[in-house]
């Protein structure tokens, strides 16, 4: 059984057995969806949209409707898997404020190229580094990155911070019903674009933390199948082999690896992050 632990699929609430009413149709569990907006959205009869799908003209209104309520319900699960948290969901590349400073424009050129060009920077496993002091708006480009590729261009991506994976492993060692640290890598490696946020955070401590050894596995495993990543770091690009070992950081930089830097100061008071 593939047991997921970053990869999140949308909140049922208040499930209840339903009839549509329908000679014929069963019974089923109606229950409010989660979406990515944060609405909620009531699941339909099984029966009702097998009908309109497969049973139907397709030119009817009932069918194109059941197909894009489908496409809908297909983005909505990819959009929440990407595990961007609900206050970064509005988070866009034309919602990021550059105002007339040429390094946030810079910034901003670099990481709408890269989504833009995803296709291409997926099939040379090409990586981005978002590298400059916390607050500086960062996680809000690589959650922009993130949709962009997951809505238009169909991709799967997640975002995770550096802390989370090493929490993940460490209580899989604790937990043997849970997922192996061989699963969670796995998990890791299986996505289009993985996003490794607030890298260099928490400081390391010497010879007992293994979070930068395990960086390097993530971010090795995804090199070797060539699969980009794109690396959020509050330190400077000269220190990063620190946090993720020498060789990660050699990985990243492999095939002509992109560096967006966030020069200015702190904007936190502001509202980017
Ligand atoms: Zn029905």
């Amino acid at each position: 059984m593939t047991v997921s632990k970053f990869i999140m699929t949308p909140e049922l609430a208040e499930t209840r057995e339903k009839l549509c009413g329908i000679p014929g149709h069963l019974a089923f569990k109606q229950s409010l969806v989660e979406q990515f907006d944060g609405s909620w959205t009531l699941s339909t009869c099984p029966a009702c949209r097998w009908q309109a799908l497969y049973n139907t003209p397709k030119d009817r209104d009932e069918h194109l409707r059941a197909v894009k309520e489908v496409a809908e319900e297909r983005l909505n699960q990819d959009l929440i898997a990407t595990g961007i948290t609900p206050r970064f969901r509005k988070c866009s590349l034309s919602s990021y404020v550059t105002g007339d400073d040429k390094a946030k424009q810079r910034a901003l050129s670099i990481c709408r190229k890269y989504a833009e060009g995803f296709e291409g920077h997926l099939e040379a496993g090409r990586a981005l580094m978002l590298m400059g002091e916390i607050g500086t708006g960062k996680t809000h480009l690589a959650c922009a990155i993130l949709q962009c590729i997951v809505r238009n261009h169909g991709f799967s991506g997640l975002i995770v911070t550096a802390e989370s994976i090493t929490q993940a492993v460490t209580d899989s060692f604790r937990n043997n019903s849970g997922p192996t640290k061989t699963d969670l890598i796995n998990e890791l490696a299986s996505v289009d674009l993985l996003v490794i946020d607030e890298v260099g955070v928490h400081s390391v401590r010497a010879g007992k933390d293994f979070t930068p050894s395990l960086l390097h596995e993530v971010i090795d495993r995804r090199y070797q199948l060539i699969k980009p990543t794109i690396l959020v770091s509050n330190q400077k690009p000269d220190d990063l082999h620190n946090f993720i070992g020498p060789r990660a950081a050699d990985r990243l930089r492999e095939n002509e690896g992109l560096l967006a830097p966030f020069t200015w100061k702190s904007a936190r008071s502001g509202g980017l992050a």
